[in-house]
């Protein structure tokens, strides 16, 4: 169904920080007063450099994607790869499900972002900080659960992104409308606040900005007015955020959409 490429989207913005940011190394329970609790970077010139890991971005697009599209699946517990396999082991004797099947059973966020039983078709890029970067240093005093008072030993530094701006890129290959349109409205709701980064959210902490957004939608093997066409494909920028949204728009996010498969009738954005 996806061996053949005939779309590609490529939506990239910058992501400034409202608030402190904090990534965590891994997935654990946020503990500031560990010591290697603290942002991602890398040295560049004896130079430490805030990044934003593709995995992470991919993590909060996903989870907010779970959260906000109809009959979404959650991956960490009953996803629907563990669904669809558990019918698989119980009709043994029936044919294997083909990849269309497949594609059908999945859940809106799984379309998109893939499972266990469909590769992913997005992907996110490891977005480092421009120059402009603050780092910074809070002291964080561990508390006695029991007495509550300070305790004696422990006063402990935890690092933070201060201000950073980080250029970000998606990719999107062989899209549905529906999609795209997913991925712009997930950037006007960090705008509204209603998706944060990092750790320590709680606290204040990853409430980012989306500026400068920009769509490259590009066709393979298609002709279309109003892109510039070349002998493979045809390509289309469009930089203003308003009209990005008006020609994504019309894709609702609902049943009708998900339910597409067949990209070489997919309309032209
Ligand atoms: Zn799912």
């Amino acid at each position: 169904m996806f061996r053949k490429l005939f779309s590609e989207a490529y939506i990239e913005f910058m992501l400034k920080t409202e608030s402190p940011l904090f990534i965590k190394y891994q997935n654990d329970v946020i503990d500031p007063t560990a010591e290697d609790a603290t942002y991602i970077h890398i040295n560049r010139n004896n130079k430490r450099i805030p990044i934003l890991p593709g995995t992470s971005m991919k993590g909060v697009f996903r989870s907010y994607a779970e959260r906000i599209l109809p009959n979404s699946c959650n991956v960490l517990s009953y996803s629907c790869a563990q669904q669809i396999n558990t019918l698989q082991n119980k009709n043994k004797d029936k044919k294997p499900l083909t990849v269309y099947d497949i594609y059908h059973k999945l859940c809106p966020t799984c379309k998109l972002f893939g499972s266990t039983l469909l590769k992913s078709r997005i992907l996110f890029d490891d977005s480092v900080a421009n120059e402009n970067f603050i780092i910074n240093v809070r002291s964080s005093t561990p508390i006695d659960r029991i007495s509550g008072a300070a305790k004696q030993k422990g006063l402990n530094n935890f690092e933070y992104v201060e201000y950073a701006e980080f250029p970000c890129k998606i990719k999107l290959i062989n899209f549905f409308n529906w999609q795209v349109h997913l991925l712009i409205k997930i950037l006007d709701d960090i705008n509204d606040g209603f998706v944060t980064f990092g750790g320590l959210t709680s606290k204040g902490f990853g409430r980012m900005k989306v500026e400068n957004v920009s769509l490259k939608i590009k066709y393979y093997k298609r002709q279309i007015n109003g892109y510039i066409n070349n002998d493979f494909y045809c390509e289309k920028e469009i930089n203003d955020m308003q009209k990005i949204k008006g020609i994504v728009g019309k894709y609702k996010l609902d049943d009708s959409e998900f339910r597409k498969d067949d990209l070489q009738n997919e309309p032209n954005l």
